[in-house]
């Protein structure tokens, strides 16, 4: 069979988004346009910055999904490989915009069960109009904490066997004996992020908490046969959780972890993909300066 031909075209598209202010926050000035941010923290003076798009704290989490994560799903269908990852400090909104739902106590669905949503979705329909079409969705799920790669899809005793990170002639950088679970079904999908959630915050204090340290990668994988054209095409959806950028910045292993694990979102794919950073500020006086290193660091990503 023949493979998905492989087209150069990496791209990265950068969003900012900023989450509503708390109740007992006070507010930073901020001006937003749907691509610019305009932010006037008194003596220190104005500062704007433009990206791909901005969206403030009334954005939906609907319209979130059809600007960032539509475009991958409907790009990976095509057998271009994508990833979206949610960028900022503790508290920002990334496990909100990446998974909302129970994972941060109820409200509307992230990006990622939106995803799977349109995903089983389409290859429905897919298999209406090409019934000789065949799937097989995967999923893994890793957390790189402390330094380590643990499998969020296990049993918490057997994941804490610490995976290590292969360099691989054929498969590139990979994670060796990460496991790979099919999927059929969105439920099937929803379960093992929600236990593999879970597993992420487990023991998770409010002094020490575990998911602001730990960056969480979902992979998809979607492989699709065409029997009659002898055509295969197969493309991974990277959805990343990363780690509260105040530590990121300031722990130099960690961040040459995350390095890591972004390239084995992208190093093993090869010339084939598509990137959006969703940089998530909160409007709150008191987080101003790493809302203001954020925004450096999304702006430097452009
Ligand atoms: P992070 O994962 O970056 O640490 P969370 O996603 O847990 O941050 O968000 C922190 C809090 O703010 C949560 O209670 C979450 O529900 C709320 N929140 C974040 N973003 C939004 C938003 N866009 N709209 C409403 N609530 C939000
Ligand atoms: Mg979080």
């Amino acid at each position: 069979m023949d493979s998905t031909p492989v087209r150069s075209t990496d791209s990265v598209t950068v969003a900012v988004r900023a989450r509503p202010l708390g109740k007992a926050e006070g507010e930073v000035a901020m001006t937003f346009t749907p691509t610019s941010i305009v932010i006037s923290p008194g003596e220190k003076g104005e500062q704007r910055y433009h990206f791909d798009s901005v969206y403030d704290g009334s954005a939906s989490q609907t319209q979130i999904y059809a600007d960032l994560g539509a475009p991958i799903l409907r790009k990976a269908l095509e057998g271009f490989n994508g990833t979206i990852f949610a960028y900022g400090q503790t508290g920002s909104g990334k496990t909100f915009t990446m998974s909302g739902g129970e994972s941060v106590g109820g409200g509307a669905l992230g990006i990622v069960p939106q995803l799977g949503d349109e995903l089983f979705f389409l290859v429905d329909q897919m298999l209406e109009q090409t019934p000789d079409t065949k799937f097989l969705l995967t999923v893994s799920y890793l957390e790189i904490y402390n330094e380590m790669c643990v499998d969020l899809l296990v049993p918490t005793a057997a994941a804490s066997r610490a995976l290590e990170i292969k360099e691989h002639p054929q498969l590139g950088v990979h994670v060796k004996g990460l496991t790979e679970v099919p999927v059929r079904a969105r439920a099937d999908l929803m379960k093992l992020a929600a236990d593999g959630g879970a597993r992420r915050v487990t023991g998770e204090t409010q002094m020490n908490a575990r998911s602001s340290r730990s960056h969480a990668i979902m992979t998809l994988h979607i492989r699709q046969q065409r029997l009659a054209r002898k055509l295969e095409v197969s493309a991974k959806i990277n959805l990343v959780d990363l780690a509260g950028s105040e530590r990121a910045a300031k722990t130099g292993a960690e961040g040459q972890r995350l390095k890591e694990g972004i390239q084995i979102n992208q190093e093993s794919l090869g010339g084939n993909s598509l990137t959006v950073m969703i940089a998530c500020i909160s409007p709150a006086e008191a987080h101003l300066e790493e809302s203001m290193t954020t925004l450096q660091y999304a702006d430097r990503a452009k």
